[in-house]
């Protein structure tokens, strides 16, 4: 060392290892579920046929994984905690061909340059194993132990040495997310090893491992154990060749769909990734068959000749790369589709909202309309205006309003009330079942029914999560939801609160919850899935905007609940709808902001005719 120092006179120097190595720890190790990725990799590359995933607080104080592996000696039991020590290359030609997961030799010195590690060890052909720990990165000797053949390495304490990157780490239901979606990715891609997961003693999920001949019966088994029965229920096959690519696996249909993209997942060559590109490839597969803003659920196994493909571009995040981007995306999109067609799911429906009977004026390049007139009141008794029949439309609103209305109705002169009630007795109409349509004294209002509706929900589960009473509807069969392993754990945090909001829901054991009782202005038919749909939508709310859970939980209830565009409502709906919208605090605008009620006066009329 000193005579290095006096040879050169340059200032540059090798860093000790045990610095490198915590640098380095900075790419290979961001948070716990890149500890549980790492060390799942190197319990698969050493042949494990069950491997255990153990954690303490989302990973913060333990992530463990045992495995019954191939084990190692005494003296690799010490060398793989060195940087590039690695028994899976040796040359630049072992690189063209890797087949196993590892190879860097990084992982396990990153990893204990930045926690408290030990490791217990032993093949199968040894008499006794081995114990190593490891502590910011400084190896103890090693010890023999007693311990079953394979490997169990117990990363404590994580960053506990470098307080910036532990105070980086997010909310314990975030890194848990993060961990269970590393432990669903790597459990996708080996359906015949057993898994397990245990969080905190309790058990998350333990996956048999897959007997059954074949490719497709072997991934549905692990999608069965992973996702659910139901899940396993509804796939489509999707297979493909071309010379350049092959793919293998199965997408959801679409009634499968999930608001957010953690049921996605791409496989290269065996390797899980992660391509936005591609996933928007299979997304416009399923075209309209899909709802604005869902996600479809797939497990797709890409297979191709390692040269076309990058997927190393980062150590960590495994974005991939092919030399023909633009290929792939269209030979995936016409494998997804041409799957979803044969099970005859491709859409060909009529858009939401067309009925006949109403009245549509189609143009060339012009959407259709549809203009449904209704009864002027529900009460009134006012026979309904035929359909197809449009009105004449003269300037005068009030005109056009007298054309609906009963004459007892017409005495009321809506100019002389107040703007909060005056839709009472206006006429209603439903324009592509997306707006409704009424007329004032002051012009034309149009309300976006949608808008309109979450505006009013949001309102309503502020005021029963801060006054806390719990309106419930019970429903006459409870109904059991299988929630995934971070729903179950956000529901747990959230149970206060979801009672407040009128959920009556119970966790039955492991990740059911048993529903009885649901917020009495749900959309019927939509009583079963309210609260998995609730959970899914704070969760993307929580992921893309910061909001307190209060608001969180009120915009969810809101967005998952509110009328959909393209549902017909009855007049007697209508008119409720806009009499609670009018009796919000703030009925202009739904709680993300954008506009509920456009207003057309006469003078904006007159403007746009060019009077
Ligand atoms: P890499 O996986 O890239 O080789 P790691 O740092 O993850 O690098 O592991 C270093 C070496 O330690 C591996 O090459 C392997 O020989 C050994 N090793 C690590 N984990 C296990 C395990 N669970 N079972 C057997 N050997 C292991
Ligand atoms: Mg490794």
């Amino acid at each position: 060392m000193a005579e290095e120092a006096h040879e050169t006179e340059g200032i540059i120097r090798r860093m000790p290892e045990a610095l490198a190595n915590k640098i380095a720890a900075g790419e290979v190790v961001q948070r716990p579920a890149s500890v549980a990725k790492e060390l799942i990799e190197n319990a698969l590359d050493a042949g494990a046929e069950e491997i255990t995933l153990i954690l303490k607080q989302s990973g913060r104080a333990l992530v463990q994984v045992v495995d019954d592996g191939s084990g190692m000696s005494r003296a690799d039991a010490m060398a793989c905690f060195k940087r590039h020590a690695t028994s899976k290359i040796q040359s630049i030609d072992d690189l063209e061909r890797i087949q196993t997961l590892g190879f860097r030799g990084e992982a396990l010195a990153s990893i204990a340059a930045v926690a408290q590690v030990a490791l217990k060890t032993r093949r199968v052909e040894d008499a006794a194993g081995t114990r190593v720990r490891v502590d910011g990165g400084t190896v103890a000797a090693p010890a023999p132990c007693a311990v079953p053949g394979g490997t169990s390495v117990a990363v404590r304490n994580l960053f506990y040495n470098v307080p910036a990157r532990r105070s980086f780490l997010k909310t314990d239901a975030t890194e848990f997310k993060h961990l269970v979606d590393t432990f669903q990715q790597l459990a996708l891609a080996e359906p015949r090893v057993a898994f397990s997961l245990v969080h905190n003693d309790n058990e998350v999920f333990r996956l048999s491992p897959a007997r059954a001949e074949g490719f497709f019966p072997a991934l549905r088994h692990r999608i069965d154990g992973l996702f659910g029965a139901d899940h396993a229920r509804r796939l489509v096959q999707v297979e493909d060749a071309s010379s350049y690519l092959s793919v293998q696996g199965f997408a959801g249909e679409p009634e499968l769909h999930r608001r957010g993209r953690d049921e996605q997942s791409f496989f290269v060559n065996g390797r899980h990734v992660e391509s936005g590109y591609l996933a928007h490839a299979v997304r416009a597969a399923y075209e309209e068959l899909l709802p604005e803003g869902a996600f479809p659920f797939f497990a797709l196994f890409l297979v191709l000749d390692p040269r076309h493909v990058d997927v190393n571009v980062h150590p960590t995040k495994a974005e991939v790369k092919f030399d023909d981007q633009s290929g792939v995306y269209g030979f995936l999109r016409s494998a997804v589709r041409r799957a979803l067609r044969a099970a005859s799911l491709t859409p060909q429906f009529a858009p939401a909202g067309e009925e006949q009977g109403a009245s549509a004026f189609t143009q060339a390049g012009a959407a259709p309309v549809s203009f449904q007139p209704v009864e002027a009141t529900a009460t009134s008794g006012a026979p309904a205006r035929p359909a197809g029949d449009p009105a004449p439309v003269e300037g005068d609103p009030t005109h056009v309003r007298s054309l609906y209305e009963a004459p007892v109705e017409e005495q009321e002169a809506p100019a002389a009330r107040g703007e909060g009630d005056a839709h009472e007795a206006a006429p209603l109409w439903q324009l592509q079942a997306r707006y409704v349509v009424t007329v004032q004294a002051e012009g034309l209002l149009v309300i976006d029914q949608r808008a309109a509706h979450r505006r009013v929900l949001y309102e309503r589960a502020l005021r029963r999560l801060d006054q806390g009473m719990a309106e419930t509807q019970q429903l006459l069969f409870p109904h059991t939801a299988d929630l995934s392993a971070t729903e179950a754990e956000l529901f747990e945090e959230l149970q206060p609160h979801l009672r407040k909001l009128g959920f009556d829901a119970e966790r039955f054991g492991g990740r059911t919850v048993v529903v009885r009782g649901v917020p009495p202005d749900l959309r019927v038919g939509e009583e079963g899935t309210a609260l998995e749909g609730l959970l899914q939508q704070y969760q993307e709310h929580r992921d893309t905007v910061s909001l307190d859970l209060r608001e969180n939980l009120a915009r969810s209830l809101a967005v998952r609940s509110a009328v959909r565009a393209g549902q017909r409502l009855r007049p007697e709906e209508m008119r409720a709808l806009l009499d609670d919208l009018f009796a919000c605090e703030k009925p202009s605008a739904d709680p993300q902001g954008r506009p509920t009620i456009i207003r057309l006066s006469p003078d904006d009329l007159d403007e746009r005719f060019g009077r």
